[in-house]
């Protein structure tokens, strides 16, 4: 587990773009508070080029220039693909060398969702997860998060909808997560609602509860369950040893009484695994006096230990839908984007190559 787990973020170590007008000017013009969201704005016009912030007196783009390497951006843009069902993949370099993906999904109803990462690889193991053979190497800052978003935004239009669901596992790095979160809502910045953003996490109890107490905008909770029996769970998620499944559900119990709030239930399908009866009577118990919707998500090959996984047949998915459904809970099926460029689901590894 990451030792930076719960740290609070500090405006010191960010990059532009994980900064608030005043913390702009705190930095590059104390005197002058009204330069900082002079800055801040061209930021959200995604300029390039200090020498675009017209407004902004030479000297202090020259020492913002001077502190971040003569651009805006801490990372940049590499690679980009796009995969017959429209979704967009992008790979993108960090300042240190090191490359994480992104994706941008497009739904039947025209949502375009940005699937940001916040980790570059991910120390949560899960088995069925290509990013977990990456093992982890460190945490993103709120501007490397916000930076994945805006190359989203230069090919495909501004996205609406923002899932934390890339590479890592956003609740090991809840200080930047939180930080990029207010400023993805911050009223005078991208002002992206609260409702159309989902923090997705494998199950990590103390930050479900950190989120809740600390982050005063009402995200949505997506948890990767995967399995309702604590021994497989354990098997194919290993952090389940140390936020078992009856801790989770008291966990998720208390989250959806006191936000009031419908968490989502992520369950990758993986075909002779998973997708038994049992196993869906289990993840009904499980669900059943929780304020839930499942997410059936069919498992992608290419996803992590391949060999050892298989893809559930359509018969499967369609059986294992129709349980839930008869158990009376509410479901929704993730169709399979982006699988022709391994940018579906659990599929995402930074690899240059
Ligand atoms: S599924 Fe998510 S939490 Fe699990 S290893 Fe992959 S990136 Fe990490």
């Amino acid at each position: 587990m990451s030792q930076h787990l719960f740290t609070k973020s500090s405006p010191e170590h960010q990059g532009l773009f994980g900064l608030f007008p005043e913390e702009i000017s705190e930095k590059f013009s104390p005197s002058t508070p009204f330069r900082g969201k002079q800055v801040f704005d061209w930021l959200l016009k995604g300029v390039e080029t200090f020498d675009a912030m017209l407004n902004v007196p030479k000297q202090m783009r020259q020492e913002m220039s001077d502190s971040s390497d003569g651009t805006p951006f801490s990372s940049f843009l590499v690679n980009q693909q796009q995969d017959d069902d429209g979704t967009v993949k992008l790979l993108i370099r960090l300042n240190d060398g090191l490359y994480i993906e992104c994706v941008l999904l497009t739904d039947e109803e025209d949502r375009k969702t940005a699937c940001l990462s916040t980790q570059v690889g991910c120390a949560m193991g899960c088995t069925f997860c290509r990013t977990a053979e990456m093992g982890f190497q460190r945490n993103l800052t709120a501007s490397e998060i916000i930076e994945q978003f805006f190359y989203l935004s230069r090919i495909t239009g501004k996205p609406s909808h923002i899932v934390y669901m890339g590479m890592g596992e956003p609740l090991a790095n809840i200080g930047e997560v939180i930080r990029s979160i207010e400023l993805f809502h911050y009223p005078k910045g991208f002002n992206i609602s609260a409702r159309k953003i989902t923090v997705s996490t494998c199950g990590l109890t103390d930050g479900i509860k950190t989120l809740a107490q600390d982050l005063n905008i009402p995200v949505k909770l997506a948890v990767s369950l995967t399995s309702a029996d604590n021994e497989q769970r354990t098997r194919l998620m290993p952090i389940n040893k140390r936020y078992p499944l009856p801790a989770l559900h008291r966990t998720l119990k208390s989250y959806c009484i006191e936000t009031g709030k419908r968490i989502t239930l992520e369950y990758v399908l993986i075909g002779g695994e998973n997708d038994s009866e049992t196993a869906g009577r289990a993840l009904a118990e499980f669900a059943r006096d929780l304020n839930a919707v499942i997410n059936v998500i069919p498992w992608n090959p290419g996803a992590g230990n391949g060999t050892q996984f298989s893809e559930p047949s359509q018969q499967s998915i369609s059986s294992f839908c129709s349980l839930l459904e008869k158990e009376g809970l509410r479901i929704t099926r993730r169709y399979r984007r982006g699988r022709g460029i391994n940018g579906a689901c659990g599929q995402l590894a930074g690899n240059p190559d």
